[in-house]
């Protein structure tokens, strides 16, 4: 419902800075393409195991083209079509899915990928890991799940305080893809007071996508009064991007699914509202955001570019081995939405 907002008052001029890069990244795009062309090529339903990417509305639009979103794979029924969210699985998850006659599409993001086969490159060599992530988050409920025996969580610079290891010269760090660029580093240094011999991972675990939403939205927060970022609660990066905000100068920071929660008192006073949106937000909810905005006045909008973004990732390679039965085989990738 659009003319909520009142365009009252302010001192100075009101304008909105727009954060780009923002929204999806390729891998998102990548996994939500899978599930629409496994829809299409396969008919409904088609089951995807946990919600295919953390955004409300990708998942509600989905359901309604004919996608069952379940927990577990106990729940489908055999011989059935079931995808991979773009989080990643454990191998556990794989042979439970196998083990049913279940026939999976694995639309784990490849840079989570990346990380898997880090987990099991260390392991094989014996090394112990630390993964820096969130317990409970899908991502490093698979991650851990490719060298359960091998790796330790470590959520914060201040767990790695009281964390407990066998051998201190055997370690190496890995981390969630999706978490604040600076908490990570100070868990890290952190890491090596504590173990001045653990190894770093080949490359950086944060993705390019992460990385680069936060980088924008520090440039915009140092001239904002408010930051909106639209992404769900269940986001990692979406929630990441509130929190940078707030650490560079926004005065104030809310996340929300859809422009209708933002709310009237949020801009009392307000001249600059910034505005950005989690790599698994279509932006289509952004358009929406803006919207209101200038309904209440904010209709100057300038984009703040820090990064160009043209990353693709090709389909998941179920797909593409299909394309010969009408699936398409195209590079996917960094388009908006
Ligand atoms: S946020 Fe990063 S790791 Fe996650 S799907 Fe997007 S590109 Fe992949």
């Amino acid at each position: 419902m659009r003319n909520r907002l009142k365009d009252t008052p302010v001192i100075g001029r009101k304008r909105v800075l727009l954060a780009a890069p923002r929204g999806y990244c390729a891998g998102v795009d990548r996994a939500v393409i899978a599930v629409e062309k496994a829809l299409e090529h396969y008919g409904s339903p088609v089951y995807v195991r946990k919600q295919i990417v953390h955004n409300v509305h990708v998942v509600a639009t989905l359901e309604q083209q004919g996608a069952i979103f379940v927990d577990e794979v106990d729940e489908v029924p055999e011989g059935s079509h079931i995808v991979f969210s773009a989080h990643g699985v454990s191998p556990a998850v794989v042979k439970g899915a196998d083990d049913r006659g279940l026939l999976s599409i694995d639309a784990t993001c490849p840079l989570v990928t990346k990380v898997h086969r880090e987990a099991i490159r260390f392991a094989k060599q014996d090394q112990h890991i630390i993964l820096i992530g969130h317990a409970g988050h899908e991502e490093v409920e698979g991650t851990m799940g490719h060298a359960p025996e091998r790796t330790t969580l470590v959520q914060n610079p201040g767990e790695v305080d009281t964390l407990v290891v066998d051998d201190p010269d055997n370690l190496v760090w890995l981390s969630q893809t999706t978490l604040s660029v600076d908490e990570t580093m100070e868990t890290v240094n952190r890491l090596r007071q504590r173990f001045p011999n653990i190894q770093n991972p080949p490359s950086d675990d944060i993705c390019y996508a992460t990385q680069n939403r936060q980088v924008a939205i520090k440039k915009v927060a140092k001239d904002a009064d408010l930051v909106i970022v639209v992404g769900s609660a269940n986001s990692s990066n979406s929630v990441r991007l509130v929190e940078v905000a707030l650490e560079y100068g926004a005065k104030a920071a809310y996340r929300v699914d859809y422009s209708s929660e933002i709310q009237q008192e949020w801009l009392d006073g307000v001249e600059t509202v910034g505005v950005t949106s989690g790599a698994s937000v279509p932006e289509v909810l952004v358009d929406e955001v803006l919207a209101e905005l200038s309904d209440a006045g904010y209709a100057d909008v300038g984009e703040v570019k820090t990064a160009e973004e043209d990353l693709m990732f090709s389909l998941p390679k179920e797909l593409r081995k299909d394309s010969t039965g009408g699936v398409d085989s195209r590079a996917l990738g960094g388009r908006t939405r």
